[in-house]
């Protein structure tokens, strides 16, 4: 009893492998019992004992195999039994039984069973020797005169088509095993070779299917790259990073169409292909990404957030595939450069987003260019002030705070989500909350503390109070306030002093 328990958790824990051993030793039991019945019809209580014996002898082995001590002894062990058998009943009942049937299908079995030590070629030797010499042996014990044939031709007949019977049975099952096996194994390989273990996404290579697919459509690439990725790793351990990536792919792919399709380029980058046209996939693409920033990882105890800067390119931008990817990931280039936590488009594709603009030149910054800002904005090094007017989405900001962050610029389009990629991961979604809450009317001011990087990779504590100046609720038209650098914070993962 033990030991088929033993057996029913080797075959929870090792399936494929558990079953071909199993086959052929019930394989094996099958015919011995068929052969101990018909023998019994037959009188032969010699050959009967002789099949019981090996019955007794598989269940031996049976018992021993739960015990993990037998594999590589299994073949050896079926030959054995059924080369003796055969030459037994060669010698004793003549060929027209047809028993030396039976070491023909060992042959199969032999290569079904050695692929799993196949990297051992004495096995594969091994199996080759013993099967020349069964087929030798058989020749030999079928030269001899027979010592007890049976005298009734007609039995000697119906053990003739029960032994051509089993055989072809036994041959179509193995076969038929080893071919589900063999397809299964080639099935399970391609589906790795094409698939990101992490994320359950399309790789690389897997991505080739559905650029086939492309010709002839409207599509668009948006090349995307986790923002600070490494300083995700480095603060919080590779496990952590590991379930940001899978959580990331995971949203990219339910945050399009069954049409659309995604995949894992590489490291922390992926790719989408966006079947519509540009202003759709611009309209998709910055969805995608203003959620990605106010969505948080919960792994190892650790809440995570984290941004993405996303390249987009139109099918029409280019010849082929592999033109639209480097532009795609051009445009994420630049994005990177431009504060991160942007979406991109080509200079020439007519729309491009105002983030990879020179400031000065592309935006409209009339009604921030004045000198009562550009006052203040001189009188303390670690107060900044900044203001955006909420029509155009252009902000200006203090050319101190300009310089101690990095920003791209002192006019900047959409600096509330180019900051976001400074402030620090923990504290996104608590200040696109409470900024949220003032533009929509909920809250008077936004007053807020947290921390964000400055351009040496530091991260510093800031109090930023703002308050809409110009329209109401329901129409804010604009925004500004103040942020106060209180000084570098000790509970980061940036670096310290
Ligand atoms: P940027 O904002 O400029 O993209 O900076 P970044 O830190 O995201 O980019 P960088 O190329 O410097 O670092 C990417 C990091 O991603 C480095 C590598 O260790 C990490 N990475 C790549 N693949 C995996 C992965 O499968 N799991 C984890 N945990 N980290 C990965
Ligand atoms: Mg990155
Ligand atoms: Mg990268």
């Amino acid at each position: 009893m033990k030991a088929i328990q033993r057996l029913e958790k080797m075959w929870e824990q090792n399936r494929r492998y558990t079953t071909r051993y199993m086959l052929v030793v019930g394989g094996s039991m099958f015919i011995h019992a068929v052969l101990a019945v018909i023998f019994a019809m037959a009188g032969r209580l010699g050959f009967v004992a002789l099949n019981g014996l090996a019955i007794g002898f598989y269940c031996f082995w049976v018992w021993l195999f739960t015990r993990r001590a037998v594999d590589e002894w299994m073949l050896l062990a079926l030959y054995l039994d059924v080369v003796l058998h055969a030459c037994i009943y060669n010698v004793f009942l003549g060929q027209g039984t047809a028993f030396y049937l039976y070491p023909f299908i060992i042959i199969p079995v032999t290569f079904f069973l050695s692929t799993r030590d196949i990297k051992k070629s004495y096995t594969l030797a091994v199996s080759v020797a013993l099967s020349v010499l069964s087929v030798l042996l058989m020749l030999i014990t079928l030269s001899i005169q027979p010592i007890d044939p049976f005298q009734d031709s007609g039995l000697t007949q119906q053990f003739f088509h029960v032994n051509v019977l089993l055989c072809a049975l036994l041959l179509c099952v193995y076969t038929s095993e080893f071919m589900t096996e063999t397809l299964s194994t080639q099935q399970s390989l391609s589906f790795h070779a094409e698939n990101d273990a992490l994320t359950g996404l399309r790789n690389r290579y897997g991505f080739t299917k559905e650029v086939e697919k492309l010709h002839g459509t409207q599509y668009c690439v948006a090349m995307c790259d986790i923002d600070d990725f490494k300083r995700i790793n480095d603060a919080y351990g590779h496990s952590v990073g590991d379930a940001v990536l899978s959580k990331v792919g995971r949203a990219l792919l339910t945050s399009t169409r069954r049409e659309d399709a995604v995949c894992r380029w590489g490291g922390e980058e992926f790719l989408m292909v966006l079947r519509c046209d540009l202003e759709a996939a611009q309209a998709t693409v910055e969805r995608i990404r203003r959620k990605l920033a106010v969505t948080t990882v919960e792994a190892n105890g650790a809440s995570v957030s984290a941004t993405m800067t996303f390249g987009l390119a139109d099918c029409l931008e280019a010849e082929s595939f592999d033109d639209l990817v480097r532009i795609a990931d051009g445009n994420l280039l630049r994005g990177k450069r431009s504060g991160k936590n942007c979406l991109v488009l080509s200079a020439d594709g007519g729309k491009e987003s105002a983030d990879s603009q020179t400031p000065e030149t592309a935006l409209d910054i009339a009604f921030l260019n004045n000198p009562i800002f550009s006052a203040f904005s001189a009188t303390s090094d670690t107060t900044y002030i900044y203001m955006c007017n909420l029509e155009n989405n252009v902000s200006r900001w203090s050319r101190t705070a300009v310089e101690y962050f990095g920003l791209p610029g002192e006019y900047m389009f959409d600096a509330g989500n180019i900051w976001m990629g400074f402030i620090h991961p923990d504290d996104r979604a608590a200040y696109a909350k409470d900024l949220d809450a003032v533009l929509t009317g909920k809250k008077h001011f936004h007053d807020i503390t947290y921390r964000a990087r400055n351009r040496d990779g530091e991260y510093v504590n800031l109090s930023c109070k703002g308050v809409v100046t110009e329209g109401d609720a329901t129409h804010p038209a604009v925004f500004a306030g103040t942020i106060t650098n209180l000084g570098l914070s000790e509970t980061t993962g940036g670096k310290q002093r």
